[in-house]
């Protein structure tokens, strides 16, 4: 099984410039303001404060590196990925300047950003589809970038009902994967998945 055992924040980057010159790959984290996506990092590595939770409407928008260390059980040696924090979009009150410069470093860096290799796109497991997630699947699939769906929160629907609420998620999204994963910090579901998807398609 794939634990793991060291995280620490690397640095924020506007833009390519900036981003970091280790050689290991990326795995990004992209979603709505208040999905849960720093919530869902902290759980995955179990620190309570690495990623900051709930950033302030309007505040710059940054992208977050953090240096991830894992074991597998079996294995002495030690593997490392970049855990990417995307800035998160649909804040109503931010204006259209910042929308457009949003945009913009989310393309660069997924344009750009050859170690590349798997985003997380959350979305609330209680929400309909959105027309900005919709827009996010539409760049990530038109930019062959594999992706994961991740419907957070999932303790605030009953445990039975998750499957058929992850489909019809998937349909609502008009999305092609069939990476779909159930999340909650709260009670830690989709920890162990997601930990093995790792381990399957990344390591
Ligand atoms: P971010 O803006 O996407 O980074 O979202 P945060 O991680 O800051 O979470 C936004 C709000 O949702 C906070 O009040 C969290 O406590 C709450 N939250 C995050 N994850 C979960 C979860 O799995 N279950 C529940 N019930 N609440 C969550």
């Amino acid at each position: 099984m794939l634990r793991i055992v060291d995280s620490s924040f690397i640095k924020s980057c506007t833009k390519p410039e900036h981003y970091p010159t280790n050689p290991f790959v990326d795995i990004a984290f992209a979603g709505k303001s208040n999905v849960g996506k720093s919530s869902m990092v902290n759980t995955l590595v179990k620190r309570k404060l690495l990623a900051k939770k709930s950033n302030t409407p309007g505040k710059t928008k940054l992208i977050n590196y953090f240096q991830i260390s894992l074991k597998k059980d079996d294995i002495e040696e030690t593997f490392y990925l970049n855990f990417v924090d995307l800035p998160g979009y649909g804040f109503a009150k931010v204006g259209k300047s910042e929308k457009e410069s949003w945009r913009r470093m989310i393309e660069q860096y997924f344009r750009e950003r050859t170690q590349l290799r798997a985003v997380f796109l959350l979305v609330d497991i209680r929400h309909k589809a959105d027309s900005k997630d919709i827009l996010m699947i539409e760049m990530l699939e038109s930019m062959e970038i594999p992706y994961c769906l991740v419907a957070t929160k999932s303790d605030k629907i009953p445990k039975n009902k998750i499957p058929a609420t992850l489909k019809s998620l998937k349909k609502q999204l008009n999305s092609n994967t069939d990476k779909l994963f159930a999340f909650s910090s709260l009670n830690k579901t989709g920890t162990l998945p997601i930990l093995e998807w790792i381990e399957s398609e990344v390591l």
